[in-house]
C-alpha cells in the first residue's frame, strides 16, 4: 500500500517512520512512504500556502490551490482504491474500524492541516472523508496522518509477523465488528517489589491461560470501557 502525506512540514516524518512496525514494513516493500511538500505546487515567488480568513479574524488559513494541485498531480486519476483524507479535528473519530476499512486500499493521500484550519473547499471538493483523531485540537495534521499510518500499515498483511497479532489486540474483533480491550500481560521477573504476576500465567496450562485472558480482557474492558463490552456482548449473543 502506498501512503501519501501532504504537508508545509515534510522533515516532521523523519522520526516517526524510521522506527520499529513501520519502518520494517517500508524497508520490506510492504509499503511505500511518499511525503509531498505543499510548498512545491505554489506558483509565487514566496512559495505562498496560507492566506487570511475571509470575515477577519485570527490566524491563516491554508490556501486551496497548491492543495488541489498537489492532490491533482498525485493522483492524476481517482478510484475506489485511491482516497484523499483531510485530517481534521472535525472529521469523523478515527478508529480501528476505519483502519481496517482504509487497510483495503491501494493508494491514501493524507492532507495535513496547519494554522487555523483549511479552506472548506478542500474538504467539501477534493477530500473523500475527514478525519480526527480524537477530540482535542493538535497544532497541525502531521501527527494525525502519522497515527493513520501507523494504525492502518501494521494491519496489512505481512507486517506483523503473526497475522493473528492484530485481532487479538485491543478492539481486534475482526470484520464481525469491536473487540474488547486486550487481556494484561506480564513479563520477567514474576516477582517485582513483591507484586506477583498471575500464577495462571506460569502453569503453563494452554487452556487455563486462554480461559484466565478472556476474564482478565472481559474484566479491564468492564472497568475502563464499559461501552465496548455492551458491543461485544452484543455481537458475541448475536
Ligand atoms: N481551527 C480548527 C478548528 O478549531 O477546528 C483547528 C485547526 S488545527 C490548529 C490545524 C490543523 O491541525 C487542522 O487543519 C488539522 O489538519 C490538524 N488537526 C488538529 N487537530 C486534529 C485532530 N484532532 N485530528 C486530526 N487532525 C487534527
Amino acid at each position: 500500500m502506498v501512503f501519501h502525506v501532504l504537508t508545509i512540514f515534510p522533515d516532521f516524518f523523519r522520526g516517526p517512520f524510521e522506527h520499529g512496525v513501520v519502518a520494517r514494513a517500508a524497508a520490506a516493500g510492504k509499503i511505500r512512504l511518499e511525503v509531498h511538500d505543499l510548498r512545491n505546487w505554489t506558483t509565487d515567488r514566496h512559495r505562498t500556502v496560507d492566506d487570511r480568513p475571509f470575515g477577519g479574524g485570527e490566524g491563516m488559513v491554508l490556501k486551496a490551490e497548491p492543495i488541489f494541485r498537489a492532490a491533482e498531480a498525485i493522483f492524476p486519476e481517482r478510484g475506489p482504491a485511491r482516497r484523499i483524507i483531510l485530517m481534521s479535528p472535525q472529521g469523523r473519530l478515527f478508529d480501528q474500524a476505519a483502519a481496517r476499512r482504509l487497510s483495503r486500499l491501494d493508494e491514501l493521500l493524507l492532507l495535513a492541516g496547519r494554522y487555523e484550519g483549511v479552506d472548506e473547499r478542500v474538504a467539501e471538493r477534493l477530500a473523500d472523508e475527514e478525519l480526527s483523531i480524537g477530540d482535542y485540537v493538535l497544532s497541525g495534521g502531521e501527527l494525525a496522518a502519522a497515527v493513520v499510518i501507523d494504525a492502518v500499515a501494521r494491519l496489512l498483511d505481512g507486517v506483523l509477523g503473526n497475522q493473528d497479532s492484530a485481532l487479538r489486540e485491543s478492539f481486534g474483533g475482526g470484520a464481525e465488528g469491536p473487540g474488547l480491550l486486550d487481556c494484561p500481560q506480564y513479563t520477567r521477573p514474576a516477582g517485582f517489589r513483591g507484586w506477583q504476576a498471575p500464577e495462571v500465567l506460569l502453569s503453563g496450562n494452554h487452556e487455563e491461560v486462554r480461559r484466565w485472558r478472556l476474564e482478565a480482557a472481559i474484566e479491564k474492558t468492564a472497568r475502563m470501557r464499559p461501552e465496548l463490552l455492551e458491543k461485544w456482548k452484543s455481537r458475541v449473543e448475536r
